[in-house]
């Protein structure tokens, strides 16, 4: 759809030039995360993003079948992202899709960087993402979710992963799409970030932007990253906190690792931010 036709035909803003849902050109939908909501699985969680809802469970380290897989000096990250058949308006045919094979692709690439696979050689990491329901942004919330999930397993990673999507639809620039936004717009450009880090994971960009409204695009998306990653950290923290009470344990961490080694206390959590919270 070109630009013409989602202005015309599709209102995507009120008088006061506010989104169908209320919000600013820059601002999040609302959004929920929590941790260990999986017993079986070594690492969960859970997001709700807009009207996304997605779970990711995470298992290993742990013995890589088939065999031959294994990679001599580090562990194999393997992601499946799976949208139930439940989770669009119209019944998704249950066979992966391709687009599921790449979003699964694409959140690997996304999380890679920020684990120390050459630990655990030989081995699986398994990352398992089920969307219950989609509404547009899917890939990012699921970056995110699963990024916590890997830290509540307890598997060093140098900082969180954050993705967020920023776009354009009736002719402004938008953080965070909605599905409609994304379906009727001109661009949709998912975004995720190692926000402790200031440096991206995740950068696929469908429909046009000129390079000056991407650079505004990832300017306008910072605030929303931050949010999400605070939120990330504080569900983290709260976890290790009930941990720790449980087993009657009541000492601080130690805020001592700032170099590149994993983080130790609070897996996930770049310890820079987690000084200033
Ligand atoms: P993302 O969810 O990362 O934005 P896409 O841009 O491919 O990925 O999809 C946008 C939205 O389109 C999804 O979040 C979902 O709401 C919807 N969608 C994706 N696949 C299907 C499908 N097979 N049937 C109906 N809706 C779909």
């Amino acid at each position: 759809m070109n630009e013409t036709d989602s202005v015309d035909k599709v209102k995507l803003f009120d008088e006061k030039g506010l989104r169908l849902d209320g919000r600013r050109v820059d601002e999040l939908r609302p959004f929920k995360l929590e941790v260990g909501s999986l017993s079986r699985a070594d690492g969960s969680a859970y997001i709700e993003h807009g009207r996304n809802k997605i779970l990711a469970a995470v298992y290993g380290p742990r013995e890589l079948h088939p065999r031959h897989r294994a990679i001599a000096d580090r562990a194999l990250l393997r992601v499946t992202y799976r949208m139930g058949t439940f989770s669009v308006g119209e019944r998704k045919r249950p066979a992966p899709s391709r687009r599921e094979h790449e979003i699964s692709m694409v959140i690997r690439q996304a999380l890679e960087p920020m684990l120390f696979l050459e630990m655990y050689p030989r081995a699986a990491i398994d990352v398992f993402i089920q969307v219950l329901e989609a509404d547009g942004g899917s890939r990012c919330a699921s970056t995110t979710v699963a990024s916590v999930a890997l830290a509540n397993a307890g598997i060093p990673m140098r900082g969180l992963v954050t993705g967020v999507a920023v776009g354009k639809a009736g002719g402004k620039l938008l953080v965070d799409l909605s599905d409609l936004e994304d379906k009727v717009g001109e661009a949709d450009v998912p975004i995720a970030m190692a926000f402790g880090r200031g440096k991206y994971t995740l950068l696929q960009m469908d429909g046009k932007l000129s390079k000056d409204e991407l650079a505004k695009s990832l300017e306008m998306i910072e605030g929303a990253i931050e949010k999400i990653y605070e939120k990330q950290q504080h569900v983290l923290r709260e976890g290790f906190i009930q941990i720790r009470e449980e087993i009657g344990e009541s000492e601080e961490p130690s805020s001592e690792d700032e170099g590149d080694g994993p983080d130790t206390e609070i897996p996930g959590a770049d310890t820079e931010s987690t000084e200033s919270d």
